[in-house]
């Protein structure tokens, strides 16, 4: 998506550790309009596919997934990163990595909002090496849910995640792919 790759170049900037800040329109201050352009393309991309369901991990998934949710016009569920583990069996849960913060978190879904009758589309806003969204699938199959596919707005093609998803057989749509980028001059490539 073209439109979204200028505002990468235009306001992201490359930090070291292959990380990509992109406060000023995706991680904190949100374009809305920009997020509806995007949930237009993945509604166009996945126009077969039965979904009734927009899945996500709490926080940064959520501004996107709820304008892919009203483009759908069906509900968002938000994975919760929860201290304690409920045990009384009302919800799926698994572990993530996080690849900004180097830690473990315990995710729930309650099992209210997600089950086998789901075909679920599942949004991020960045992928890397693939721990959260390989989390959210083991919720869908937990869930018996059937997965339709992972939508995600930035992939790092450099990191491994999108490629082992898309070996695993997932439709995997990534609005834009940044094939390198560099700390030190702020470039970045994109792969099309
Ligand atoms: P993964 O689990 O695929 O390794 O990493 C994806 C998650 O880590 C996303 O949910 C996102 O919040 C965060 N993340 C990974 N790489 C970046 C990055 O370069 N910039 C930002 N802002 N978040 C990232």
């Amino acid at each position: 998506m073209l439109e979204l790759e200028e505002r990468i170049r235009r306001d992201g900037t490359v930090k070291t550790g292959d990380v990509l800040k992109v406060d000023n329109f995706l991680n904190h201050q949100m374009d809305v309009e920009l997020f509806q352009k995007m949930a237009r393309q993945w509604k166009a991309d996945f126009a077969d596919a039965p979904i009734n369901k927009i899945l996500t991990i709490e926080a940064s998934g959520i501004g996107i997934a709820a304008i892919v949710a009203a483009e759908f016009g069906v509900p968002a569920v938000f994975a919760k990163k929860s201290q304690s583990i409920n045990l009384d069996g009302e919800v799926y849960t698994t572990k993530i990595r996080s690849f900004t913060h180097g830690r473990v978190y315990d995710v729930i879904v309650s099992k209210k909002f997600l089950g086998p009758e789901d075909h679920v589309l599942i949004i991020d806003d960045f992928m890397a090496n693939g721990c959260a969204m390989e989390g959210l699938l083991e919720i869908c199959h937990e869930a018996g849910a059937t997965v339709e596919g992972i939508g995600i707005a930035i992939e790092k093609g450099f990191e491994p995640g999108g490629k082992k998803l898309r070996e695993q057989g997932y439709r995997v749509d990534s609005l834009a792919i940044v094939e390198s980028m560099d700390p030190e001059t702020n470039e970045i490539v994109f792969r099309h």
